[in-house]
C-alpha cells in the first residue's frame, strides 16, 4: 500500500514536471518581455545593456513601443 502511494506521488510529480515543461515554451510566448528604460534616453534595452548604468527602469517592451520607445542598436532587445 506504501509503495503504492509513493508511485502516486512519483506519476503525480512527473506529470506536473511535464505540463510545465510543455506549458513553458506557451507562456514565455504569451507574456510581455521585460526591457529597460533609462531617465532621459528615448530607448529600451535588455538587461544587461552599457547604457543602464546610470538608470535602469523595468518596463514591458508592449509598453516602451506604446510610449514611444525604440530599441537600443547596441543590445538589440
Ligand atoms: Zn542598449
Amino acid at each position: 500500500m506504501k509503495r503504492c502511494a509513493v508511485f502516486l506521488m512519483l506519476f503525480v510529480f512527473t506529470a506536473a514536471c511535464a505540463s510545465l515543461i510543455t506549458c513553458r515554451p506557451v507562456a514565455t510566448y504569451a507574456a510581455d518581455v521585460t526591457v529597460y528604460i533609462t531617465k532621459t534616453g528615448r530607448k529600451y534595452h535588455a538587461d544587461g545593456c552599457r547604457s543602464l548604468l546610470r538608470s535602469r527602469i523595468p518596463i514591458s517592451k508592449t509598453d516602451a513601443a506604446k510610449r514611444g520607445y525604440t530599441p537600443c542598436k547596441n543590445c538589440k532587445p
